[in-house]
């Protein structure tokens, strides 16, 4: 396997890495992660994903075994060791090892878990003629603000999606409200405007979703961050989701059903641009 895993202070082989049955990671899914991609060998708005690594752990009083310096130095050191151009960086961390108790163990020390693996390319006509979507029931928990491990309810619907032949589940409350897909945020245009739904405990508020809305903003579109219905989604001018592997990508026919007119729109083909202008920005400053 290619790749490195850095697993309790010890880097190793992907094969050799193991954590113990007794891990609550795996007995309860009882753990935070994050996903950053790296360019050029530098991981792309890392803060943002440490920030947001740190509230997650918090919000579930989960102890991070690593201050952020230590962190970042740790994912430094990895990706230094793989050599891959472009990477994605995996990290994940639970409350730890301990006898299957529901409550949280008195002493125990969290399992640190780190992957780094070479990022496989999207296929091209994704972008160039768009990806397809279906629309599922969101079925996670109410605080899917959190980044946590468990991932049950993205996993059935993005295996719906894939049944369906589909790229990404783009997720609907019983309410009608679109929140966003199983491992993306989801982007409306419709009469020139960017519509996304807005940060709180309904979706997972993704570091590619706000640095596409600075760059819209930047751009003088006009951003509402809130809810629509499917039935608002269907009659967008523009679909698009984005995520730290995905980037920006247009979502053309949604239910088989065409998009506006079935072709990746023209604000999406902007955003998508300046977005990666933007990584390539970020790449020039972080190595001065
Ligand atoms: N929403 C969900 C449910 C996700 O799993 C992800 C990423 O995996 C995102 C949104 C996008 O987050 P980011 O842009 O930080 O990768």
């Amino acid at each position: 396997m290619e790749g490195i895993a850095y697993v309790n202070c010890a880097f190793m082989s992907l094969d050799e890495a193991k954590v113990s049955i007794e891990d609550r990671g795996f007995q309860f899914g009882d753990g935070v992660y994050e996903v950053i991609k790296t360019y050029n060998g530098i991981p792309f708005a890392q803060e943002a994903h440490l920030e947001r690594l740190e509230r997650s752990a918090n919000m579930l009083e989960l102890p991070l075994p690593k201050n952020r310096l230590e962190l970042e130095k740790l994912i430094n050191e990895a990706v230094r060791r793989c050599s891959f151009q472009d990477a994605i960086v995996y990290l994940q961390i639970t409350r730890g090892c301990a006898p299957r108790l529901h409550a949280f163990p008195n002493k125990v020390k969290p399992t640190l878990v780190l992957t780094v693996r070479r990022a496989r390319p999207m296929p091209e006509e994704l972008y160039e003629y768009g990806a397809s979507a279906i629309i599922a029931p969101d079925e996670r928990w109410l605080r899917c603000d959190i980044k946590s491990i468990c991932l049950l309810p993205n996993v059935l619907a993005k295996e719906k999606a894939s049944r369906a032949g589909a790229f990404e589940a783009i997720l609907t409350r019983n309410d009608g409200r679109i929140t966003e897909g199983t491992t993306s945020n989801v982007f409306i245009v419709k009469s020139g405007k960017l519509y996304t739904a807005p940060e709180g405990n309904w979706i997972l508020s993704g570091v590619t979703r706000a640095i596409t809305l600075r760059l819209a903003r930047r751009e003088g579109i006009t951003v509402i961050e809130d809810f629509f219905s499917p039935e608002i989604l269907m009659s967008a001018d523009e679909v698009f989701i984005t995520n730290t592997s995905i980037e920006v990508m247009p979502v053309v026919s949604i239910d088989k059903q065409p998009i506006g007119d079935g072709q990746p729109g023209q604000v999406t083909r902007r955003l998508a641009k300046l977005f990666k202008a933007e990584i390539l920005q970020y790449i020039a400053q972080a190595k001065l």
